[in-house]
């Protein structure tokens, strides 16, 4: 993968909350179970973190507020006038940020019958107001439905190569476009469905959002040299190649339910399942990828995941 360093990265998509950032007010208190079984489903099923076993929203410790207070400019970082623009992590990930919803700009409106409506990525550090709740690193990137936004801790990157694996740059796209997957089944309301249905289990509506989520994101990549910057005069990227791929794979393959549930040391249970298998990760990125057209990601009308 090669960026092109004379793209002009727009940085209004994504905003550097820092440390204990966030939209500030509190939202759906995440409950602490009985008496909401319905909005513990849905929050269970919406705040979909990357990791499934990876999931534990905690409360922010007070005082965490006395780290960065976020808010740099990544306008000035980011420009194209700074030689080393695309040495930094958010500038890079601003820049997938800007492929993935360049592409989708041109492939929702027929997928969805309406316009595109795009969305921020807040990076942040250790905790994060949300308006799904508080969140810590620990639940991994999610996307939350309430306030419609993208949620990462960078850091999360280290892990998924110490941890998991996934070493290639090329699994920092692939997150981003399955977050903005879940994105896209906010927008068409396929996961306000999904949560009626069950949320664990190897054919539950659960596994369904996120295979579905990475076949949008195989869809993305496929079409991602295509993206534009923002004057519409760059690409994005120079070339994706099949390197690339592979390594998008490989990263589906780490986080597939089984895999982290024989990595810490458990049985694989399928009951537990809410990801999908690393096989399955795998393929459904593939498809997406393969076909490039999220038409083909009809996880739910499939027996065969
Ligand atoms: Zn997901």
């Amino acid at each position: 993968m090669e960026l092109n360093e004379r793209a002009e990265i727009d940085t209004s998509q994504v905003n550097d909350v820092g440390r204990g950032g966030g939209s500030g007010g509190l939202g759906i208190p995440i409950p602490g179970g009985g008496g909401r079984g319905g909005l513990i489903s849905i929050v269970v099923a919406v705040l979909v973190a990357l990791l499934g076993g990876g999931f534990g929203l905690n409360a922010m410790t007070n005082g965490d507020d006395t780290g960065q207070a976020g808010g740099t400019d990544l306008e000035q970082v980011c420009s194209r006038d700074n030689p080393q623009h695309l040495e930094d992590l958010r500038c890079r990930n601003a820049l997938y940020v800007n492929s993935i919803q360049g592409y989708w700009q041109k492939a929702y409106p027929e997928l969805g019958n309406a316009k595109y409506e795009p969305t921020d990525t807040d990076f942040f550090q250790a905790a994060v107001n949300t308006g799904c709740g508080q969140a810590d690193s620990g639940v991994g990137p999610f996307y939350c439905p309430a306030d419609r936004k993208v949620y990462i801790d960078l850091s999360f990157y280290d892990e998924l190569a110490s941890r998991f694996g996934a070493k290639g740059e090329f699994a920092q796209p692939y997150v981003l476009a399955h977050e903005y997957g879940h994105h896209i089944q906010n927008l068409l309301g396929t996961n306000e469905k999904a949560g009626q249905g069950d949320q664990s289990g190897p054919r539950s509506a659960s596994v369904r959002l996120e295979l579905q989520a990475d076949c949008y994101a195989g869809a993305w990549a496929k079409n991602a040299t295509e993206s534009k910057d923002k004057t519409g005069q760059e690409p994005l990227f120079k070339s994706i190649t099949a390197s690339d791929i592979s390594e998008a794979v490989q990263a589906a393959e780490a986080i597939g339910d089984d895999s982290i549930q024989e990595r810490s040391g458990g049985q694989v249970n399928p009951d537990q399942f809410t990801h999908g298998t690393s096989a399955q990760r795998q393929r459904w990125f593939q498809q997406g990828y393969d076909r490039g057209d999220p038409k083909t990601c009809d996880t739910f009308g499939t027996d065969q995941l």
